[in-house]
């Protein structure tokens, strides 16, 4: 293989090699809908190489020092910012994702820097308040990590996993979704160059049946992290359960809801929500899928917002740099959208957009006056179609915005600092966002969802901890 070429094969114990039986599947590009690449497919035996390979690795990985890992990490970083356009290159190639808005390479590079350093601050406490003992406790890595990614932001996802669990000690098997295996291939490659031991990351591709199964199942795996739809968590936390409780930590879904108040900026709002349900096609967790805006402003909110959502996607070819709007992922993932459209036409009104009638482009769409009990406000799309609704009373929309089983992300437009505070605290979201929506978050801010949006949290100072066991050691003195 030159380095031009598309890295297929798996990468397990430090080697790139193909699947034992020889299988293989297709990446289809969803824009040219042709064959990108032929992927080496992980069955259950590939899974069990990987997670032999780690758990040999994992003891020289965990009593390395915090630097000396680190050095490792700060290649990565570096690696990763060298290769940044082949990244963006290779996502729009697999995913639809226009090179022109691609950022998952940074936010991969900035938090394999940040972890570079951070291992020096997993510790322990320390207790005299037992008379004859001085107790201690101390954070000590689980072993084998398993890591499984969705396909919106894989990069970004390859990192905000990898990097924390090796910081802290831990030995690494990930697999990547199956529509979007290269980047995390190319990710691969990079381990190898920067030297780490192998064993330490081991990169698969595959489905979740077989792999992603065998992996939650596995009896030598002992955390598992989790970036996907509460679909699978829900899967993937029984096999935990029924195979050996291993931890679960899982960012899933959302159906995020945003208010616009009557006293909002509604330029700002219009501009920012639209953004939201439009980057990356509408295929992010915390897309505004609803918004709830209040009736004296409701019809100028509906025009700025429509103006705004209709004429800055510009359709077409991801690789082109003037396209600000790619295709849906996949047949699959297109005709979902398509599915909802049907519902959102029936329950309620199509005022903007629709289906984009050519390949798998679905245009920025907008429902309004859907009822609440309508599945397409309950059930996450994942596109580019928003509800606009319209309310009255601050405690009607609040309990309209809370009635789904997701609770990710939601927000709060409007200039009273005293709504502002009320709204955020009775919105069950792990975030809320004042004056602001998604994608705005902090990498130092605790991530994750309140409900069916996810177990624990994740970001720049809370992830380490999800990879660290707490122990406590009794020391019995003799004063
Ligand atoms: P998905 O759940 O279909 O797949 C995610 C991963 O799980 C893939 O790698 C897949 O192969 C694997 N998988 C599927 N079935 C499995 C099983 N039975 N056992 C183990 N693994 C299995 O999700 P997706 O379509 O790749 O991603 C979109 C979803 O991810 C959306 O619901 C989105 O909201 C969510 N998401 C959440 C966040 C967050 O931070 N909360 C971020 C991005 C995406």
């Amino acid at each position: 293989m030159t380095n031009n070429e598309i890295e297929t094969r798996l990468f397990i114990n430090g080697q790139f090699q193909p699947a034992a039986d020889g299988k293989v599947f297709k990446l289809i590009n969803p824009f040219s809908q042709e064959t990108v690449a032929e992927i080496h497919e992980a069955g259950e035996n590939e899974v069990n190489k990987a997670v032999t390979a780690a758990k040999a690795a994992y003891p020289a990985w965990r009593d390395l020092t915090p630097a000396a890992r680190g050095a490792y990490l700060h290649k990565m970083a570096a690696l990763i910012r060298e290769n940044m356009h082949e990244f963006a290159r290779l996502e729009a190639l697999s995913t639809g994702k226009p090179i022109a808005s691609y950022f998952d390479g940074q936010v991969a590079a900035d938090t394999f820097s940040y972890y570079a350093e951070a291992g020096w601050t997993v510790q322990g406490s320390s207790s005299l308040n037992t008379p004859g003992h001085l107790n201690l406790t101390v954070k000590q890595p689980y072993g084998v990590v398993a890591c499984i990614i969705p396909w919106n932001v894989p990069l970004a996802f390859f990192a905000m996993k990898i990097a924390p669990a090796l910081a802290a000690g831990n030995a690494v098997v990930l697999k990547s979704s199956e529509k979007a295996p290269l980047t995390s291939l190319l990710g691969a490659k990079l381990i190898e160059k920067a030297g780490f031991p192998p064993g330490v990351v081991n990169i698969i591709s595959g489905f979740g049946s077989p792999a992603g199964n065998a992996l939650s199942l596995h009896m030598d795996v002992r955390c598992l992290s989790f970036t996907g739809s509460s679909f699978t968590g829900q899967k993937i936390q029984a096999a935990a359960a029924t195979s050996n409780m291993k931890h679960v930590h899982m960012e899933l879904g959302g159906k995020s809801p945003a208010i616009i108040f009557d006293d909002a900026d509604l330029e700002s709002a219009a501009q920012q929500t639209q953004f939201s349900i439009q980057i990356l096609s509408g295929q992010t967790c915390m897309a505004n899928s609803r918004i709830y805006v209040q009736e004296p402003v409701a019809e100028k909110f509906l025009a700025i917002f429509k103006e705004k959502f209709g004429t800055n996607a510009r359709l077409g070819d991801p690789l082109d740099e003037n396209t600000s709007h790619g295709p849906q992922v996949d047949g699959t993932q297109y005709k979902r959208v398509k599915s909802y459209l049907e519902i959102g036409e029936k329950d309620g009104k199509l005022t903007l957009g629709g289906d984009g009638g050519d390949g798998y482009f679905v245009k920025p769409t907008v429902f309004e006056n859907v009822p609440e009990d309508s599945r397409i406000m309950k059930e996450e799309v994942f596109g580019p179609v928003v509800v606009i609704n319209t309310f009255k009373t601050e405690e009607e929309v609040i309990e309209k915005a809370n009635c789904t089983e997701f609770g990710l992300y939601a927000s709060v437009f409007t200039k009273n600092i005293d709504r502002a505070v009320r709204t955020s605290k009775l919105l069950e979201a792990g975030t809320v966002g004042v004056n602001c929506t998604s994608p705005t978050i902090s990498p130092d801010m605790p991530f994750g969802g309140y409900k069916m949006s996810g177990v624990g949290r994740e970001g720049y100072m809370h992830s380490l901890d999800n990879y660290l066991e707490t122990k406590t050691i009794l020391i019995r003195t003799s004063s």
